[in-house]
């Protein structure tokens, strides 16, 4: 069915003021968004996040989703993008998604979501190490992209190509002064008592030093989803908050009982999820 409002030319008329022109009308708009997200990369599991369905249980997820959608609605007069720091499963790239959602909806804008290893491992596969260049067609979109997510950030094994690979895009990135959103596992310093490398370590000085440049530094923490049932209880969720990040081993001892009680013989229907919480 052709739109109401232009019959599928893309522009409609309005009259401001007595004067009357032609501006795109929002099915243009929004068939621009559709196409866009579609071919962006947002992997499957990531397809329904926006930033309307993230749950800030603490502190620290309250200020990263605040973050998130005060850059989603600037777009894009934004000075700086977002790094989020934190452990695995607790929504960093639940948040890069649902800003580089909210944004292409917003404006139109072009954005591609990579995680960072795939995006390597692509360069890779397509690099000649005889002349010494990459296919263009590959690396060309993620350097023009108005808005970039790199998921995963020092994922990869550190290696002098990887490095150089990386500061390429950033760098080129930075330049053209186009917004990036980064995620990382790797903490920002070493917590007391921990071995852990630090994102540094992971990326090298020279892009680490370019990212405090580009992005805020975002650090979140809590419950890792991945060790929760599908759909947890806010009392579940806030019960694991609080034992915390350091006390993961007894998440895992949670989780144990919540299946215990799922598996409850005629429980089966009735069990809410709440229940293993009181
Ligand atoms: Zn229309």
């Amino acid at each position: 069915m052709p739109c109401d409002f232009c019959d599928d030319t893309g522009w409609k008329a309005v009259t401001t003021d007595g004067v009357r022109r032609v501006v795109r009308c929002d099915c243009w708009l929004s068939d621009l968004a559709a196409k866009t997200l579609k071919s962006s990369g947002i992997p499957p599991r990531y397809q329904k996040c926006d930033l309307d369905s993230f749950r800030d249980y603490n502190d620290t997820l309250v200020r990263a989703v605040t973050k998130a959608k005060a850059l989603a609605e600037s777009f894009p007069v934004v000075e700086k993008g977002l790094l989020f720091l934190g452990q695995p499963g607790i929504g960093k790239t639940h948040l890069a998604v649902g800003i580089l959602r909210r944004i292409v909806q917003r404006t139109g804008a072009s954005a591609v979501f990579y995680d960072t290893r795939t995006l390597l491992s692509t360069i890779r596969s397509t690099y000649n190490a005889v002349v010494k260049t990459t296919e263009i067609s590959v690396i060309r979109p993620v350097m023009e992209a108005q808005f970039l997510v790199l998921d995963d950030l020092g994922a990869e094994r550190p290696s002098e190509w990887v490095e150089e690979t990386m500061n390429l895009i950033i760098n080129t990135r930075y330049n053209m002064k186009r917004l990036t959103v980064f995620t990382s596992n790797y903490p920002e310093v070493q917590k007391p008592g921990s071995h852990a490398e630090t994102l540094v370590e992971r990326i090298g000085a020279r892009i680490f030093s370019r990212l405090f440049e580009m992005c805020e530094f975002v650090e979140m923490q809590g419950v890792h989803f991945r060790e929760l049932h599908k759909d947890p209880t806010a009392e579940e969720i806030l019960a694991l908050d609080k034992k915390g990040a350091r006390l993961q081993k007894d998440v895992g001892d949670k989780r144990k009982t919540m299946l215990r009680a799922q598996l409850k013989p005629g429980k089966e229907l009735g069990w809410t999820g709440g229940k293993a919480s009181t």
